[in-house]
């Protein structure tokens, strides 16, 4: 019989002033600012690798790879995330499926959204959807300082 587990990753990055920096959301490059962090700042893949590694009951991205810890300073988050999965897959685990909500005033996920899914979902190896939301204006991400995203997880192990 099958063991189903489900985790719940959220991140949030502050846009950068940096403008030499890209908004990196999934391994895809976006036009506009970037966001700022100590690694890409790739949100998606940071609430991805915490949703799964919740699910697994193993330690978050924080504790596995610290901010303190400068191999990690711009580090490639789409690595680390496959990383994570490397992880799982020792446990003997196996991704079902993951649901992301990337929450952005602008720019519109719509034309990257296919990218991004498929990028994903083969280094997931299941099926990934993303939803690009905006916040209609209100709060942090309205006014375009920074961007959030949310993310469920199912994996399971025979
Ligand atoms: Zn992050």
């Amino acid at each position: 019989m099958s063991t189903f587990r489900i985790g719940q990753g959220f991140d949030v990055h502050p846009f950068s002033e940096d403008s030499d920096r890209s908004l990196i959301i999934g391994g895809e490059i976006l036009p506009g600012p970037g966001l700022d962090g100590h690694s890409d700042a790739d949100l998606l893949a940071h609430a991805t690798a915490d949703a799964l590694l919740g699910a697994a009951g193993l330690d978050d991205i924080g504790q596995l790879f610290p901010d303190s810890d400068s191999s990690f300073l711009n580090a490639n988050s789409m690595e680390l995330l496959k990383n994570v999965v490397g992880l799982l897959k020792e446990k003997g685990w196996e991704v079902c499926n993951v649901d992301c909500n990337v929450i952005i005033e602008s720019p519109q996920l719509s034309s990257y959204k296919n990218n991004i899914q498929d990028r994903m979902s083969k280094l997931l190896d299941a099926p990934v959807t993303v939803k690009g939301r905006r916040s209609e204006g209100l709060g942090f991400i309205g006014e375009g300082k920074g961007a959030a995203c949310l993310v469920v997880a199912l994996i399971s192990k025979s």
